[in-house]
């Protein structure tokens, strides 16, 4: 998989993709990252990228011309799913990140200042999408976030192939606590089953600790699942009155 990350900031860029988990899958080969850095593709003598808007006194914005130089230039002979992070677009999730693992080649934009040029993302954008209902001041972290959230799902990078799976959102619940050494920490012990060597019984109480958690902290979440007659007795056991005031 390849992705291609237009930007103001290609070194902020490379200095974070060639870290930890995402870092060894670059080096690894597990997939690809190009940082263009969308002022080499400007006109203007003294580098400039961005302008005022029309109709407006404050604030500047990036110009459609470097971008769309740039995309030409990186795409040419290729045809790339391109995206421009926005928080103006659907918001990332598990299963757009799942569908996102499956494309060849991904061509990101980032915008700054106050954004880009609409002219620029009506000609070459296919999707915009958003790391969440606020703004932050650049496409940078938000573009971070989609190639972690995307690349950690291929083939190798994580330690085990269906790591994620087990994980937070996958199946529409939230993971179950997980404990580490010592045994006893301040009082505290690890839960009983999880020293017992019982496989089954280690799966069944993951479950209904996931249930269980995805309950008290996004009840939210439950409403969007089925859920059987075992997992309704599960949380009425263990949530009761907790759960008459808040699902
Ligand atoms: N004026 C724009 C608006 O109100 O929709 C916000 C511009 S923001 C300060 C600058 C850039 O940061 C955007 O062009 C976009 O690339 C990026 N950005 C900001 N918030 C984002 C978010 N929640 N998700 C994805 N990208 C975001």
């Amino acid at each position: 998989m390849r992705f291609d990350i237009a930007t103001l900031f290609p070194e902020f860029m490379e200095s974070a993709l060639n870290e930890s988990i995402i870092g060894r899958a670059r080096k690894k080969g597990l997939f690809e990252a190009h940082c263009h850095n969308i002022r080499d593709y400007t006109l203007d003598k003294h580098r400039r990228v961005d302008d005022a808007p029309y109709s407006e006194r404050q604030g500047m914005l990036m110009q459609a011309q470097p971008i769309y130089d740039c995309y030409k230039s990186v795409c040419e002979g290729r045809n790339p799913h391109v995206i421009y992070m926005s928080p103006q677009g659907r918001t990332l999730t598990q299963a757009k990140a799942l569908e996102l693992a499956q494309m060849d080649e991904i061509f990101i934009l980032c915008g700054h200042y106050e954004g880009v040029d609409a002219r620029v993302i009506d000609k070459i954008v296919d999707e915009e999408i958003s790391i969440g209902d606020y703004v932050v001041s650049g496409g940078e972290l938000p573009a971070l976030v989609l190639i972690d959230s995307v690349v950690r799902t291929l083939d190798g990078v994580l330690s085990q192939p269906d790591c994620y799976e087990d994980e937070s959102h996958f199946d529409g619940l939230l993971e179950y606590p997980q404990y580490t050494r010592p045994e006893v920490w301040e009082g505290e012990r690890v839960p009983e089953v999880l020293l017992s060597g019982n496989h089954a019984n280690i799966l069944k109480w993951r479950k209904e600790q996931s249930l269980i958690t995805t309950a008290k902290k996004r009840p939210d979440m439950l409403e969007k699942l089925t859920l059987s007659d075992d997992d309704l007795c599960i949380l009425h056991n263990e949530l009761g009155d907790f759960l008459k005031e808040n699902v």
